[in-house]
């Protein structure tokens, strides 16, 4: 397996509920190791940027003032196969769908509000770290 880092964001949902606590603790029990992390107030700008490949979707406005409505969390994630692990640890998209035990089972209400991202590529993985994290910031 190889090491790899991913982005993962806990949303204004999961903030606002306070599971921030919840979330990084389940991450570091499962192994994952936090490579950085910060709290930050996405602007309009920064949300449509980062979900560009969404512009064309029809929720796209409601993703953007959702993701912009409080405050969120940015970590990188890193440990072998950070990437596949967090996904199967967030769950389904749809948290009616998402398996029992899975964040998003646990902290989501619904496919809008969802608690967690978590890039799903190797490609995205290195855009979306880069997208909030120089270099230096990491280790
Ligand atoms: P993910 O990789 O599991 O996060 O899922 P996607 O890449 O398909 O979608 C990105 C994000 O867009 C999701 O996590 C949701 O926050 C949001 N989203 C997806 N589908 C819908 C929808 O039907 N309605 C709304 N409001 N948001 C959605």
């Amino acid at each position: 397996m190889a090491n790899e880092r991913t982005l993962s964001i806990i949303k204004p949902d999961a903030v606002k509920n306070h599971h921030i606590g919840a979330i990084i603790g389940r991450f570091e029990k499962e192994g994952l190791h936090i490579a950085g992390l910060r709290k930050c107030q996405l602007s309009r700008a920064e949300a449509e940027g980062f979900y560009a490949e969404h512009s064309a979707r029809g929720f796209f406005g409601e993703l953007v003032d959702f993701m912009t409505s409080g405050p969120v969390v940015v970590m990188v994630l890193e440990g072998d196969d950070a990437i596949a692990r967090n996904r199967a640890i967030m769950g389904a998209t749809n948290p009616a769908n998402a398996a029992e035990g899975t964040l998003r089972k646990l902290y989501a209400a619904s496919v809008g509000e969802n608690a967690v991202h978590g890039s799903d590529s190797p490609t995205s993985a290195a855009r979306e770290v880069g997208y909030f994290f120089r270099a230096i910031e990491l280790s």
